[in-house]
């Protein structure tokens, strides 16, 4: 179980984005509660025949300018307000990036490391069978989140179209490319991080051929890892970690031969040339650009004072603390929070739904050249925010975000 809510903190950002904004007592209401809260409990027969009982959420923060978006989790620490709190966080995500999108999220509680394939696809179907009636490409868009994947939404979009009798493959993103999916989505997040790096770079004149280093090397990291040096034309990274070690080698490693030596061995460690160093030493290492790709927590008021980085871009969900953001700001490092820095995957997911809904799909170049796009102008518009309302980056991204919801909600005359 979390240590702390992390849907107070949740609300406690964004009323202080709103004081930031003036907003009134009944724009802040609205917007510190999600609009919509679904709660399920799915009878799902295991495979020893007994029939076993899960909790399940669904989570439609707000829809004032569009359908909600977020993924779908499979995990045993889920409850109801760490739902609220990444529907929230999905609310001005697709607020900052300027996509016809709200935020939502949904969760099952369950451990799937310990169920069977066959499990978790009547577990998907189940859910979809309970939320069925309140999804849609007009009224909330899931995707995956933690422990479900594009497989998962091919059961769900599969169900969907069975109770529907319709082919409606944009009311799910995410899927695998033969059922309605988009190119380009791996590595979107990825992407979207790097095209803010490179935008932080020549704004703040940090040289992106010098250091950098990730925290977390999955998805997110390999990616990272290898996009940095094709964007941003050099770079040496110089060190990764996963949950098992961390490895550092002062010359720069190799991108493409760590990520095949992590997919063949499962682990960063043993690969050649790199000595072995604590997980809290890379954080602190003097590098331009650190990526924190793993969890949640990473950078705390613990060693928040020891960061050398010049830039460090959040592909990861809340790595760095409330506390932690004040030290870094106060020692002039930059952070490009995690609902800018990891959008493009959201961005994507869009691009997704764009496509599905006139069922012709885009060329890669046409989805990274669009992703690039998005991404450049939600930079620079909270690099407005920072300077116009002199706060951290954070807070003005959510400036940004809170700025545009509050508008729409006013508009459709909710307050
Ligand atoms: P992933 O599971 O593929 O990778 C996570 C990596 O972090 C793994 O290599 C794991 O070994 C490593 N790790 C775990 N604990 C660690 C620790 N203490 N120190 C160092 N490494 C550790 O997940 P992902 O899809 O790459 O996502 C990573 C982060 O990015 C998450 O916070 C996720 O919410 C966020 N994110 C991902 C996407 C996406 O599209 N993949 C989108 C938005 C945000």
């Amino acid at each position: 179980m979390e240590s702390y809510n992390s849907f107070h903190v949740a609300q406690k950002q964004v009323l202080e984005a709103a004081k930031l904004l003036h907003l009134d007592n009944a724009t802040i209401e609205l917007l510190s509660w999600p609009q919509r809260e679904f709660k399920f409990t799915l009878p799902v027969r295991m495979d020893n025949g007994t029939v076993k009982v899960f909790h399940a959420y669904r989570i439609q923060y707000n829809y004032a300018r569009g359908p909600a978006k977020g993924g779908i989790r499979f995990h045993p620490d889920e409850t109801v307000d760490t739902i609220r709190a990444l529907a929230s966080w999905m609310t001005w995500k697709t607020a900052v990036v300027d996509l016809p999108l709200g935020g939502g999220k949904g969760g099952v509680v369950c451990d799937p490391k310990t169920m069977s394939q066959r499990e978790l696809e009547n577990l998907s179907r189940a859910y979809i069978r309970a939320v069925a009636e309140y999804i849609g490409i007009d009224k909330d868009v899931p995707a995956p989140d933690v422990y479900t994947n594009p497989q998962t939404m091919a059961w769900m979009m599969d169900e969907y179209e069975t109770i529907t009798h319709r082919h409606q493959p944009g009311v799910l993103t995410d899927k695998p490319m033969q059922v309605g999916g988009t190119r380009g989505r791996r590595d979107a997040t990825a992407r979207g991080g790097v095209i803010t790096v490179r935008e932080a770079c020549k704004i703040l004149h940090v040289d992106p051929s010098g250091c950098y280093a990730i925290q977390g090397f999955g998805n997110a990291g390999q990616r990272a890892a290898l996009l940095h040096q094709e964007l941003l034309g050099g770079g040496r990274l110089v060190a990764v970690s996963d949950s098992r070690g961390a490895i550092f080698n002062p010359h720069g490693f190799n991108p493409k031969e760590l990520v095949t030596h992590k997919l063949t061995t499962g682990s960063v460690l043993g690969f050649p040339t790199a000595s072995v160093i604590s997980h809290e030493s890379l954080l602190e290492l003097e590098v331009e650009i650190l990526y924190p790709a793993a969890l949640e927590n990473a950078i705390s008021e613990i060693n928040a004072e020891k960061i050398k980085a010049k830039i460090v871009c959040e592909l990861a969900n809340g790595p760095t603390t409330p506390e932690a953001d004040l030290i870094l700001y106060k020692k002039g490092i930059h952070v490009i929070p995690d609902i800018l820095a990891s959008a493009g995957g959201v961005t994507v997911s869009y691009f997704e739904m764009v496509q599905d809904s006139y069922s012709f799909f885009w060329d890669e170049d046409l989805v990274h050249q669009r992703l690039d796009q998005k991404l450049m102008k939600a930079y620079h518009s909270v690099r407005e925010a920072i300077k116009e309302k002199n706060v951290h980056p954070r807070l003005a991204a959510m400036v940004v975000g809170v700025a545009r919801i509050a508008e729409a909600c006013k508009l459709r005359g909710w307050v």
